[in-house]
Formats: C-alpha cells, sequence, structure tokens
C-alpha cells in the first residue's frame, strides 16, 4: 500500500479530552478494556446476525460468528478479531473519530465535575466510549476492519495523541481485527501482561464469560510439565505450540436457574448491555410459562441517565428470540415511562425477521408489553413494602418518570397511584404514599387534601394552609412542577377525592360545622358587600371575584382558583412554553376576622373615597401574590405603596 492513501485526521477535540483523561487518570481497573473491547464485538456479531436476516448475502455460507484473541508474545501485541458486521471508512470516523452522541457538551461537564475514579469510570460506560479504553493499556492501536457488504477494508491506526491515519487495507473476510500494541507490563501502575494466557482467560472469565459467542483463545498453548518433577517436557513430547481454546461458557444467563446465577454475574451482564458500570438498584428475572413462553431479565439501574427527561431519549429492551437477537433497542415493549428499565426480553413465539413497523403491531409484542408493565409494577409495590429503603432511592431517581404514568398509563394507573410518594405536613423529614395518607385522615374528613407551589418552604408558609392546619388536617405538599401535571389527572384515590386547598370553596369539619361556618360567612359576606364590591372595581383587571373567607388566619387575604382552573404555578408554566399560555383572573379572599380588614371596613364605611382605601386594597392584592410565591404586577407601585403606609404610619 503507498503511504499516498495514508490520511491524518485530528480526533475531535472532546475525544482528545477525553483520552487524555483516560489514559491520565487514576484509573486502577485497567483490565476492562477487554470486557469493552470484547463487548463490542459481541455487538458487531449480534448486528450482522439481525442483518442478515433481512439480506441473507451479506454473510458467507458457513460463517462463524465468533471473537478471537490472539496474544504475540514477540512483537507484545494483543489481537481481538470478530467476525462481526465490520465498519465502513465512514463508519469508522464516525464511530471511533468522534464521540458521536448528543451528551458530549453533557458529558464533558460532567468529566469537569467527577472527582474519583469510580465516577470517571461511570461516565465512560454511560457514554459509551469504551473502545477508548484500548489507550489505557495500549501505546498504539490499530484497528483493521470490513464492513459485511463490502470488498475493501480499512485500517485505522493512532497512538491516542490527538490524531489519527486512516487507509485502505485488505482482510480476507468481513469483521474486524483491533491491534493492540501493548504497553510494557509495569504492575505497579496496574499494567499486567495483557498478551499473557492466563490473564487473559481470567479477565474473560470475570468479565465475559456470558457473551452468547465464542472468545477463542489462540496463541501459545501452555507447556505439558512432568507431573512428577514439574520440568518442562522437551518439545517433541509438547503438542501443537498455538492451541485455540474456547473461554468463556456462553450460557445466556437469562437461560440459566436463578439459584446458579450469583450477583456478579447479573451484574456483569448488566454492564455489558447497560453500558453503565454502577450496580443496579435490583434486578428482576421473570418467567412467563403457559401458552406463550417469554423470559426477561431486567434491571433497575442505582442512577437516572441525565438524558431521562430529554425528548427523544434512548429507550428500550434488547429483544431475543429463543436466543437469537432480534432488536438491539425495542421501544415496543415497556411504555414509555418505564423507559430508564434495562434488560432483555426473549421470546419463544416470535418470527425472526421482523421489521420495526410489524413489530409495533406484533400481538405478542402487545402481549408481552402488558405482562412485564403488570411484572414490574407489581415488582416495586414489593420492593416499596418490603424494603422501603431501596423503594426511596428508587424514588429519588425515577419518581418523576413514575408520575409520567400515572396519565399515560390508564390501564395501570391505580397501581401507580400507589407507588407515588409525596412530601406532606404530617412528617417533615418522611415522604408519605397515598394510602398511608387515607390512614391518617380524620374520622369527618372526606377529601385528601394538597397544595402544589414552587418550593416546601413557600408552601410551608401559603396563607392557604392557614386554617386546615389549625384544624390539624394533612396536606400534601407537592412542589415538583411535574406535580401540576399529575394531579390534573388524578381526580381520587380509592374513592376519595383529591382537593387543591387553594382552589374552589374549602369547608372543614363535621356536617353540623360546617354548615354553621357557611352561614356565618353568608351573612358577613351580606354585611361586606359594598366593600368587596368596591374592591373587586378597583381589581377588576387582576380578580374576576371578590369574597370571603374562611381558610386564613394570620393572612389578610389570599387567591384562589375555581375547582377546574390552573394554579398559579402551572400558569407560568404554561405561559414559558410556545405560543404562551392563558392569563387567568383568579378570585381574591379576604380573612373577615383580619385586624386590618376590619379597620379598612371601618375606613370605607366612614369615607369611602379615602384614598387610602384604595391604596390598602392595591397593597393587600399584591401582598396575596408575594405570599403564595408568585409575582407581583407593578413592584414600582408596590415600591412607592408601602413607602407612603409607612411615612403614615411611623
Ligand atoms: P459504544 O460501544 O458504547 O457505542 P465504543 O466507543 O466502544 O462505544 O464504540 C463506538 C462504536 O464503534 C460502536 O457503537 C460501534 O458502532 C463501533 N464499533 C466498535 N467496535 C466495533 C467492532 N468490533 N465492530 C464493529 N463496530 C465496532
Amino acid at each position: 500500500m503507498s503511504t499516498a492513501t495514508v490520511e491524518s485526521y485530528q480526533f475531535q477535540a472532546e475525544t482528545t479530552q477525553l483520552l487524555h483523561l483516560m489514559i491520565h487518570s487514576l484509573y486502577t481497573e485497567r483490565e476492562i478494556f477487554l470486557r469493552e473491547l470484547i463487548s463490542n464485538a459481541s455487538d458487531a456479531l449480534d448486528r450482522l446476525r439481525f442483518e442478515s436476516l433481512t439480506n441473507s448475502e451479506l454473510v458467507p455460507q458457513d460463517h462463524k460468528y465468533e471473537i478471537r484473541l490472539k496474544p504475540d508474545q514477540k512483537a507484545h501485541t494483543l489481537t481481538i478479531s470478530d467476525t462481526g458486521i465490520g465498519m465502513s471508512r465512514d463508519e469508522l470516523i464516525q464511530n471511533i473519530g468522534t464521540i458521536a452522541r448528543s451528551g458530549t457538551q453533557e458529558l464533558r461537564k460532567r468529566i469537569q465535575e467527577s472527582s474519583s475514579a469510580q465516577a470517571f469510570a461511570e461516565l465512560i460506560g454511560q457514554f459509551g466510549v469504551g473502545f477508548y479504553s484500548a489507550f489505557m493499556v495500549s501505546e498504539k492501536v490499530i484497528v483493521i476492519t470490513r464492513r459485511a457488504g463490502e470488498q475493501m477494508a480499512t485500517k485505522w491506526e493512532s497512538t491516542g495523541d490527538g490524531t489519527y491515519t486512516l487507509e485502505p487495507a485488505e482482510r480476507a473476510a468481513i469483521g474486524t481485527d483491533i491491534i493492540l500494541h501493548l504497553k510494557k507490563a509495569d504492575p505497579e501502575n496496574g499494567i499486567e501482561d495483557y498478551a499473557d494466557r492466563w490473564k487473559l482467560a481470567t479477565i474473560v472469565h470475570r468479565y465475559s464469560d456470558l457473551i452468547a459467542y465464542p472468545i477463542m483463545y489462540e496463541g501459545p498453548s501452555e507447556k505439558k510439565v512432568n507431573q512428577m518433577t514439574g520440568e518442562e517436557l522437551p518439545p517433541d513430547q509438547q503438542g501443537p505450540e498455538i492451541e485455540t481454546k474456547v473461554l468463556n461458557s456462553m450460557k445466556p444467563i437469562w437461560t440459566r436457574k436463578q439459584s446458579e446465577v450469583t450477583k456478579e454475574d447479573y451484574f456483569e451482564f448488566y454492564k455489558h448491555i447497560a453500558h453503565d458500570w454502577t450496580e443496579p438498584l435490583k434486578t428482576l428475572p421473570f418467567k412467563a410459562e403457559g401458552v406463550h413462553e417469554y423470559e426477561a431479565l431486567l434491571f433497575i439501574p442505582s442512577h437516572a441517565p441525565y438524558d431521562l427527561f430529554y425528548h427523544g431519549s434512548e429507550a428500550g429492551l434488547r429483544l431475543y428470540s429463543k436466543r437469537v437477537m432480534v432488536m438491539e433497542k425495542c421501544e415496543d415493549l415497556l411504555p414509555r415511562y418505564l423507559r430508564f428499565i434495562k434488560g432483555v426480553v426473549d421470546s419463544s413465539d416470535l418470527p425472526l425477521n421482523i421489521s420495526r413497523q410489524r413489530l409495533q403491531q406484533d400481538r405478542h409484542i402487545g402481549q408481552i408489553k402488558k405482562w412485564l408493565t403488570r411484572k414490574v409494577l407489581d415488582a416495586l409495590a414489593e420492593m416499596q413494602e418490603k424494603d422501603p429503603e431501596t423503594y426511596l432511592k428508587f424514588w429519588k431517581e425515577f419518581g418523576r418518570a413514575m408520575k409520567e404514568g400515572v396519565s399515560a398509563d390508564y390501564e395501570n394507573k391505580d397501581k401507580i397511584l400507589s407507588l407515588l410518594l409525596f412530601e406532606s405536613s404530617n412528617d417533615p423529614e418522611k415522604l408519605t404514599t397515598l394510602k398511608d395518607y387515607a390512614g391518617r385522615m380524620k374520622p369527618e374528613q372526606s377529601e385528601i387534601l394538597y397544595l402544589t407551589g414552587e418550593s416546601r418552604k413557600v408552601i410551608e408558609n401559603s396563607p392557604h394552609l392557614e386554617a386546615v392546619r389549625k384544624k390539624d388536617y394533612e396536606v400534601l405538599y407537592m412542589s415538583d412542577p411535574v406535580d401540576e401535571l399529575l394531579v390534573q389527572h388524578v381526580f381520587e384515590y380509592e374513592g376519595k377525592k383529591l382537593k387543591s386547598i387553594a382552589k374552589g370553596n374549602i369547608q372543614l369539619g363535621t356536617e353540623e360545622e360546617k354548615k354553621q361556618a357557611e352561614e356565618e360567612l353568608k351573612k358577613k359576606q351580606e354585611e361586606y358587600s359594598s366593600l368587596l364590591e368596591t374592591v373587586q372595581k378597583k381589581l377588576d383587571e387582576y380578580v374576576k371575584q371578590v369574597r370571603l373567607s374562611n381558610r386564613l388566619v394570620s393572612f389578610p387575604a389570599c387567591l384562589v382558583t375555581e375547582e377546574h382552573e390552573y394554579s398559579p404555578q402551572l400558569e407560568r408554566l404554561l405561559q414559558k412554553g410556545k405560543g404562551g399560555g392563558p392569563k387567568q383572573r383568579r378570585i381574591l379572599e379576604i380573612n373577615p376576622n383580619h385586624p386590618i380588614t376590619l379597620r379598612l371596613y371601618d375606613r370605607f364605611q366612614t369615607n369611602k373615597e379615602d384614598a387610602t382605601v384604595g391604596d390598602s386594597i392595591e397593597l393587600l392584592y399584591s401582598l396575596a401574590l408575594l405570599a403564595e410565591g408568585s409575582e407581583i404586577p407593578d413592584p414600582v407601585r408596590f415600591n412607592q405603596l408601602t413607602l407612603q403606609m409607612m411615612e403614615r404610619t411611623l
């Protein structure tokens, strides 16, 4: 090959930065490079198998799907070869020259923030930069790869210093060789001899035993020794110099008896499919027997991915049919709100070559989805009951996704509702379920009370809470923006209505007490009617009704909405969106027993035109807004009025 065809490239800046960090990090477990490369090889074999289903010409007859590890002690290299799908020249540039992920920015930020080697290692997994781990043990890496369906191969070479070269190459068959020019062994710095037979066998056994393709060792055979003396036998009594041996057991983990699989085995498998280095929070093996047989091995990660709430974030389970991968990321096996779950599903009822479109309509897929969803929700309910500590961890990471489920999964709505946790006035430290709340309700209480707001603090100090608190009724504090959407979809739980204490009318106590309170309020309402009218006129731009309140104690006024209207938080949220949202006029409620109201009323009775009355009304409105954490319409005016008031009173 003439050198004129060698072209040099610069890595994308992020890639260089990452490489640098990886090579120079205090990273201790260098041996995982092999797991990463084998994992890539296994994926490449899966992909070839999958593509060949629709394009049988891609794969030569008698094609062997396998991975080979070929050490060369003299040259001090290790070659990892696979007979998988390979890469075209463009794919090489895309996949190996760039970190072709939308999360690059995020990755860079997170790398800078990652404090420990462990955190860094997790990042490598999460962002799919496994290939570069080869540079932790290599001075130079060469990739020779030939894409299935193509005649020519391409050679990629780099010392990990920021540049790489590409040139056309030959390769007898499709697949990929990764040739590592190994760094000198330096056990003190964590660099072992990765061309060593035992070392390789150990690492494969440790991390890659369950890879579904044979991982063959092809290198110097073990020297035969005299059993008695332990001395090496002479060359003529030795076997062939090069030995080929399968290193892994290959049995797909989900087909094995649960009792035979260790936690470590599950974890290894999880790393392989999820690209996540932190132990999963929960492993869920499921098996359906009967007319249809499915097996599933699902994992709940212990951390939410950074893009869980980004539109179009990746999701999906690996779908196998009778142990053969049909699809790498099948999104139709679980509802979208459970997108954080990783794992595999193996079904014996699926045709192998099925298109994505057909898959969506496939009856079996629909059934599997139903079955899996139920299984997952049941498993979560069990965790909630039996292992609340783990459940709380789950909730902190994925609670928001579960809340999505309430509106998205009508069939399982009740199950999901039971899984939700909320902050509550009952206990500042502990979250509560709706069920526990219901158990604490007062005998005469018929509704589950809640209040939404910007934060726990804002809610706790909200005027709306006063009377309820005085009566010692528990209130759920909903401070997560998605709660606003949640309550749009939840009207009741186990026959008990959910009720916002900032909406509609509030009535507390026994029937008798309610009646009495209502009558009293009505009477006062009449007495104050001319004042209320004046307030209405003054604030007509902002409020649609002014009435007396029975929810206040120490506050003179508050704002409420009708039962069906948006809370101010949701209103703000909607207004931020495209095209803005509606601007609502709300209801101003005035505390008839507050000294300010009483004095205002006196002044109003004496002189209906008194300027102080008008100013006070304006101030009351602004104060009600501030108390609930909303913005006031005219801060300058508010300032002036407050100063004037102070001048008058001081
Ligand atoms: P990840 O495997 O997490 O996607 P890597 O950096 O390990 O990230 O690999 C990047 C991409 O390079 C892979 O997604 C794959 O498309 C391609 N690739 C890596 N190794 C191989 C291989 N042996 N055969 C074919 N493609 C490969």
